[in-house]
């Protein structure tokens, strides 16, 4: 999924949760701040309609107070005016004389004005009773018995309210405001009022339009509902609606009470003394509630939605865009391996360094990929040509073989000669010294026998050491042949016993070899003695005084043959040297004779029998040189 559409869900995810936490917990916190809004809202309201109301009555007080101040209605002359004292309907006739008349055209004349007024009346003390329209019935009527005329007479010299109360002919259900007429010194000889039909007062108290499916309702002090649409309710007491909750409603000045559905709040008129009440379904408000939830949920979803636009676009050109170039352009790197790309810098903060080196990372890849295909481009012109390198390092190599075969054919040409050409003046020096030495050539003193001897020596020495080396190149160049032949080993160190025995005895040492072990041995039996003999004579050489003791050991297919002697022995680090070539060990005050060759020709000699030559030593304590090499002779591939 792209990050647009991932970052979108997210957003969207995040506004689902924002409008359920807010659709969770707004219904409670506003449930409670519309209930105390809409009960002062409507206390306020109740307030204005006490405040019409008491303006209605009052004009209607003062409309009375005129009417009592007019003169017609004030006349004292009430001797003909009607009464009903004794009226029964039968019999009954009116007879309206021109004063009456007048006063009751007022009366009309102001009912007709004043559209609430139900009727406009006037009592006298003597019993008559004159209104604006005839009575229904011209049953007999006192009007100083009524309700309105003792409140008047009660309260004189002011317009009072009565309670409530019925109409003697009519349904009607009446307030009557009511003032005395009085003489001068205050004895009160009649009372004028009006009266208002409650009917009309619900009318009238239906206009104000309180936005509910509310309902107004007017109860006066004891509780009598004045004024209802409800007809159950109307002139009944509000304890029917109200049960238990009666007594607070009457002791209370203003308040909410809960009702079954619905609420009720009231305001009572400090100029009427009546309670007015709206009664406002549960419904009515919850609704306003949801109105009020649907309403701040879309304001809310509104901005999340505008949120989420701007930082969706903000994200686009900050995140998205550069982010998109990137994937862009290593999807493109990938698939078609093409490093040449341009790559845009993405502006500041991290998508931007991420962008550099993301760039500097591709130009790093890129010179090394160019440097490659360089490598690569020679690499294959190495390959392209290697059959001709190879053509011409195998023609050196030929060439130097053949070089080398020369080399070799001269080498062996110079061994050879040498051996010819060296060994045979020699071994005439060596003869001739010889015979000079003793005396066959003629008398010599002794100063030039010396000499002699020591031409012979050296002689002696130069022809060994030409004897080594062309050993030693024979081996080397692998052209020494194995004179292999079945011997018995018995004789070979009787030779050398032979051979070495007058030499060690000169030097008063004891030279033992261990002889009679039967042992027939097929190898080359000249080197196997010039092998014993070399160390035998060595032993004998590095040894003053003492013995070299010779043992023979079998080991399987092996012999074993032990040079001891109790000699100047070897320092441990001079042991690895003895086996090289011209190795010398250089022992202080002692002049070492030799060549320095027999150790190295020995140990050549024994690999090339198929064995070797190891040495334990002790300084000034003897060697035990050991020469091992196989019973039977096997030819060696490499020695
Ligand atoms: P060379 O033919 O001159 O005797 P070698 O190769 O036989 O030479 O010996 C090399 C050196 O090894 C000698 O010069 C000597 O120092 C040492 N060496 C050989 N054998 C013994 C031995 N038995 N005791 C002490 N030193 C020895």
């Amino acid at each position: 999924m792209k990050l647009q559409s991932r970052v979108l869900i997210l957003y969207l995810c995040i506004a689902l949760l924002v409008l359920v936490l807010i659709g969770g917990v707004l219904p409670t916190t506003l449930h409670t701040q519309n209930l105390n809004t809409i009960s002062r809202n409507s206390i306020d309201q109740l307030k204005h309609i006490d405040f019409a109301l008491s303006n209605f009555i009052g004009s209607a007080k003062e409309d009375v107070l005129t009417l009592s101040l007019d003169d017609d209605v004030r006349t004292t002359d009430d001797a003909g005016f009607t009464n009903f004292l004794n009226a029964s309907e039968e019999t009954f006739r009116y007879s309206i004389n021109d004063k009456e008349q007048k006063i009751i055209d007022t009366f009309k004349e102001y009912q007709t004005a004043h559209p609430y007024v139900s009727s406009v009346y006037m009592g006298r003390e003597k019993g008559s009773f004159v209104r604006s329209y005839p009575r229904a019935r011209p049953t007999a009527y006192d009007p100083r018995d009524r309700p309105w005329y003792i409140l008047a007479k009660e309260h004189p010299g002011q317009v009072s309210i009565t309670d409530p109360y019925t109409a003697v002919t009519t349904p009607d259900v009446n307030v009557g405001i009511v003032t005395p007429l009085a003489y001068p010194n205050g004895t009160i000889y009649g009372v004028v009022g009006e009266d208002i039909t409650l009917v009309n007062l619900t009318s009238y108290i239906s206009r104000f339009n309180m936005g509910h499916d509310d309902e107004i309702i007017l109860v006066d002090k004891n509780g009598m509902v004045l004024t209802s649409r409800n007809s159950s309710l109307l002139f009944g007491n509000i304890s029917d609606l109200l049960q238990d909750q009666t007594p607070t409603f009457l002791a209370t000045d203003e308040g909410v009470l809960v009702l079954n559905g619905s609420y009720l709040m009231y305001y009572t008129s400090p100029e009427l003394g009546w309670k007015i009440g709206e009664i406002v379904p549960f419904s009515s408000i919850e609704r306003q509630i949801n109105n009020s939830i649907v309403q701040i949920l879309l304001v809310v979803l509104c901005a999340l939605i505008l949120l989420s636009a701007i930082t969706l676009i903000a994200l686009n050109y900050t995140v998205i865009r550069p982010l998109s170039n990137l994937t862009e352009v290593s999807r493109k790197i990938a698939e078609t391996g093409d490093l040449d790309q341009t790559i845009e810098m993405g502006g500041a903060g991290e998508i931007g360094s991420l962008a550099r080196s993301f760039k500097a990372m591709v130009e790093k890849i890129h010179a090394e990929e160019q440097r490659r295909q360089l490598v690569l481009a020679e690499l294959k012109g190495h390959r392209d040509h290697l059959e001709e390198i190879v053509a011409e390092r195998t023609r050196e190599l030929s060439e130097a073989n053949l070089h080398l075969q020369e080399l070799d054919r001269l080498k062996s040409l110079f061994i050879a000669s040498m051996s010819h050409e060296l060994r045979t003046p020699l071994n005439s020096i060596i003869g001739f010294t010889g015979i000079m030495a003793n005396g066959y050539a003629g008398e010599i003193n002794a100063e030039q026998k010396k000499q002699l001897g020591m031409v012979q020596d050296s002689a002696r020495h130069l022809l060994a050491l030409i004897n080594d080396v062309i050993d030693i190149s024979k081996i080397e160049a692998g052209k020494i042949e194995a004179g292999v032949s079945t011997f018995n080993f018995d004789d070979v160190l009787r030779e050398v016993e032979n051979t070495l025995g007058p030499a060690a005895r000169e030097q008063g040492l004891v030279l033992h070899v261990e002889r009679g072990v039967p042992l027939s041995i097929t190898s080359d039996e000249r080197r196997v003695k010039q092998i014993i003999t070399n160390l035998v004579s060595n032993a004998i050489k590095f040894t003053d005084k003492g013995r070299v003791d010779v043992s023979v050991e079998r080991k399987g297919t092996v012999v074993e043959v032990h040079v001891r002697d109790t000699g100047i022995g070897i320092e441990k680090e001079d042991l690895e040297k003895l086996f090289r070539p011209f190795a010398r060990v250089m022992v202080p005050g002692r002049l070492v004779e030799g060549t320095g060759l027999g150790l190295y020709l020995s140990k050549k000699l024994a690999r090339f029998l198929g064995g070797d030559i190891t040495v334990e030593s002790e300084l000034h304590k003897g060697s035990v040189f050991t020469f091992s090499f196989p019973v039977i002779y096997k030819k060696q591939e490499d020695i």
